[in-house]
């Protein structure tokens, strides 16, 4: 390779690449919304969430503003405030406890897996103990789909059945994976994602949804989605948001989805491909029995002695980009140090917060590319 290409900047995210081959088909399904000027509530809307739901089997998908005001419709639908305790896992990103906060009720973090970075059952179980002693009403556990992988859901699922939980499933990076064949959007009382640009399935702004079979709360989420509106225009019911999906993004979403497939595809081919490659060198991320990834993020662990700084400088230096998901875990944040830990602490959190470094990751990879990523990673890692 020559002196020019191996220092050309490589994308962390290839959002061109996916704009290129979408293409005229874009252009063409935004400009029918320009036409028809119904910039909210438009039929995009409709068919967007009869394909989401259809796409995961789900009976309903409530298309939303983001994936955090999914979330937080999901807790404000079900009534859920001050005295209340939620679960969730502190290595995530933190609109998953900060939904839980905005809501009055109390985030109680507990801690994930050593392998799969997802929520540690065991430690699940404590932190409801926690939350009871500190009397909390354990109402909620939102397990997280981190970065791409399912979570094990059946373990999740005995735990809150056990408990009376209802479970909300935060599949922000997950959308599009699986857990025992079948799709995530269909475990638990709800699922929330979001349509943020750098997830897996990105809109061109700010979006999310919801997916859920339970007709009950299909209701209440389209009143809350809309300031607690009723039957009656001026008589709202409860509070709400302002959390409507924009038409222009349903339209760029229908577009993507019909892609999609494939590029949870490719993205697993990149994926083996590092995995391949750097396996004998640092920690590479594992799959659980059961769970599929969409690879939102491709995050290795540093092994001991590799100071995360210099191997980071060292491959921007030769123009690869990394991100640190996540420097500090949710309990260890400034606005989150508040909140209760379950019983035992969160070891496992902090480790990863101390050693996790991602990797560029998107569908559009040619092999030279990624193989120079490869042998940046090797040569940081030798020194
Ligand atoms: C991105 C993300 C969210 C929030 O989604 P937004 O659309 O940015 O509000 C929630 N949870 C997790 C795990 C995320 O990665």
């Amino acid at each position: 390779m020559n002196q020019h290409l191996r220092h050309q900047p490589i994308p962390f995210i290839d959002t061109v690449a996916q704009r290129q081959r979408l293409g005229q088909s874009l252009d063409a399904a935004v400009a029918r919304v320009l036409a028809h000027c119904q910039f909210l509530g438009g039929p995009e809307i409709t068919q967007l969430e009869t394909e989401l739901a259809a796409f995961c089997g789900a009976k309903y998908a409530v298309s939303c503003s983001s994936g955090t005001d999914a979330l937080l419709m999901v807790l404000m639908a079900k009534g859920i405030g001050p005295g209340d305790a939620v679960l969730c896992p502190s290595f995530t990103f933190c609109a998953t406890g900060e939904a839980v906060a905005l809501t009055g009720a109390t985030p109680v973090f507990v801690d994930v897996l050593e392998d799969t970075f997802n929520i540690d059952p065991a430690s699940l179980r404590r932190g409801i103990a926690t939350a009871t002693r500190l009397g909390l009403k354990p109402k909620a556990v939102i397990p997280v789909d981190l970065f791409g992988q399912s979570a094990q859901h059946d373990l999740i699922a005995a735990v809150a059945e056990a408990e009376g939980l209802f479970v909300l499933d935060d599949a922000a990076q997950g959308f599009g994976a699986s857990y025992k064949g079948r799709r995530i959007g269909t475990f638990g009382l709800a699922t929330a994602t979001s349509f943020y640009p750098a997830k897996p399935l990105g809109c061109y702004g700010d979006g999310g949804a919801i997916l859920t079979d339970d007709a009950d709360l299909l209701d209440k989420l389209r009143s809350v989605r809309a300031h607690g509106g009723g039957a009656d225009r001026y008589d709202n019911i409860r509070l709400g948001l302002t959390a409507r999906l924009d038409t222009i993004q349903a339209a760029v979403l229908i577009e993507k989805l019909k892609i999609f497939e494939d590029e949870i595809a490719a993205r697993n081919v990149v994926a083996d491909r590092y995995t391949r490659g750097l396996t004998d060198v640092v920690n590479v991320p594992r799959l659980a029995e059961g769970c599929t990834s969409v690879w939102a993020q491709y995050t290795i662990r540093l092994p001991k002695g590799i100071d995360r700084d210099q191997f980071q400088a060292a491959l921007k230096a030769q123009g690869i980009p990394t991100v640190i998901y996540y420097p500090k875990s949710m309990h260890q944040q400034t606005a989150y140090r508040i909140f209760p830990v379950a019983d035992g602490g969160l070891p496992v959190s902090e480790r990863l917060s101390s050693d996790v470094i991602s990797l560029p990751m998107h569908a559009y990879f040619d092999e030279p590319t990624q193989s120079r990523i490869i042998e940046a990673v090797r040569g940081a890692v030798a020194g």
